[in-house]
């Protein structure tokens, strides 16, 4: 449980003048953000005249009708299929006068959205996700995620614009981060390709900037044998049921020999249609995780010989199909540094470090841009603004989804937008510091 506690480190918010106008472009937009984010109740009578939904409601009952109903966390949309909260996101941005592209590497709900400088030298990436999950809705936050990412490039641009920095920034709608792992079909196809550092926030039940994510990789194998009867003639049969099992059990061997941190679990999708039939087909799926993108190679490589070894035996013949490489994040030191620094003058503090990398875990394709270019993916606590951890809210489940429709789950995120904008207002404005980040990275495993 992470301690609460206070601080007094405010001053880089109250005297630094890029600060004061970050801070104030993002309160000025967080309520049309709130209504961006989710549904609300503007004739609910069970409201108190005090309470902070009811003067939230009463402004947003006098803001542009563009603004209503957009409601991204009561109207959840599955992986590519993100169409309202594309639309909405994409019209917010640009009626706040961002360049908008809509639909990129064919992708239909992805987008960018661009402002600032555009001779600027420095390039600041953010990332928006906005998919939502099978049955439970915005279980994971991705309608705060959305927010987030508007709210930190609402916050980048004023900077930009009013001092006239040398920089561009480009918010990036990344579509069907749940199963299809949008961002490496739009890392693959160069879209982050100017891109200097690239950074995004995640709600959670916990303030972390070093987690640990798990590098993954799916695949499918598919061993092909032949038909015969089961009773008269199985002699004349070739068993692609019989492959898929050595697979399985041989898996489960070698699970022994394997760190503690690995894993390999998988199902047998197909294995046969009927008991008197010699099945001539199989399809087995796997999944081999573990915490970094390397160890999952070597996986990869002796799961290969198990299924070949499993082919050679039975006499099938296989197809492996590799999905997407899910890589780990590699949290860059100093923007992490800078980051918890500014979130320390908001009033919150972190555990250590490796008590950080002990309390979330998971999987993202935010992990493959980091190998890319140089960047962060801060977990920021939505039940409370404190810094106490609630390990009884998780995320994947109802209760969570109820956090993210929450005025305080909109508070976290409101905060932890201005030290994220601020962080990118640091890489603009310090070359010295833009520099020990792109070491760093230059360092970092590749
Ligand atoms: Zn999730
Ligand atoms: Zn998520």
């Amino acid at each position: 449980m992470t301690q609460t506690h206070t601080t007094n480190n405010t001053q880089v918010w109250a005297s630094n003048k890029y600060a004061k106008v970050v801070h104030e472009a993002i309160e000025a937009a967080s309520n049309e953000l709130r209504s961006l984010s989710l549904k609300v109740h503007p004739c609910n009578t069970a409201l108190s005249f005090d309470s902070e939904l009811f003067k939230i409601t009463n402004m947003l009952i006098s803001i542009s009708k563009r603004l209503t109903p957009i409601q991204i966390h009561d109207h959840p949309e599955l992986a590519l299929k993100e169409f309202k909260a594309h639309a909405w996101l994409t019209g917010y941005l640009r009626s706040n006068g961002f360049a908008v592209e809509q639909g990129l590497s064919g992708l239909e709900t992805a987008f960018v959205a661009e402002a600032g400088n555009p001779h600027g030298q420095v390039t600041i990436g953010i990332c928006s996700e906005y998919d939502a999950l099978p049955g439970i809705g915005h279980a994971c936050g991705h309608n705060l995620i959305a927010i987030s990412g508007v709210a930190t490039a609402l916050g980048l641009k004023a900077a930009i614009e009013q001092f006239g920095l040398p920089a561009k920034i480009k918010l990036f709608g990344t579509p069907a981060e749940e199963r299809d792992a949008g961002k490496i079909t739009m890392l693959n196809a160069g879209d982050f390709k100017d891109v200097e550092v690239c950074m995004m926030l995640h709600g959670a039940n916990a303030d972390v900037i070093h987690t640990q994510f798990l590098s993954l990789q799916t695949v499918t194998v598919e061993y092909f044998g032949k038909a015969s009867h089961a009773s008269t003639t199985p002699w004349e049969g070739i068993n692609a049921l019989d492959a898929a099992m050595q697979v399985y059990t041989a898996i489960g061997l070698m699970r022994q020999q394997m760190p503690p941190d690995q894993r390999v679990h998988g199902i047998i999708q197909d294995g046969g249609q009927a008991a008197n039939i010699i099945p001539q087909y199989t399809r087995s799926v796997y999944t081999v995780r573990a915490p970094k993108y390397e160890q999952v190679k070597e996986l990869k490589t002796k799961v290969e010989h198990i299924f070949e070894a499993a082919a050679r035996s039975t006499r099938c013949t296989h197809k492996v199909f590799w999905g997407k490489h899910i890589k780990d994040i590699q949290t860059n030191g100093p923007l992490a540094d800078k980051f918890e620094y500014l979130m320390n003058g908001l009033g919150l503090e972190y555990s250590p470090k490796l008590e950080q990398q002990s309390k979330l875990s998971g999987s993202t394709d935010m992990g493959n841009l980091t190998y890319a270019m140089p960047g962060i993916h801060p977990m920021y606590n939505i039940i409370n603004l404190d810094g106490i951890d609630d390990n009884s809210l998780g995320l994947h489940t109802k209760e969570f989804a109820a956090a993210a429709a929450d005025t305080v789950g909109h508070a976290a995120t409101i905060r932890v937008a201005k030290a994220l904008a601020m962080t990118g207002v640091e890489c603009i404005l310090n070359s010295a510091f833009l520099r020990r980040v792109k070491d760093e990275f230059h360092s970092q495993d590749q």
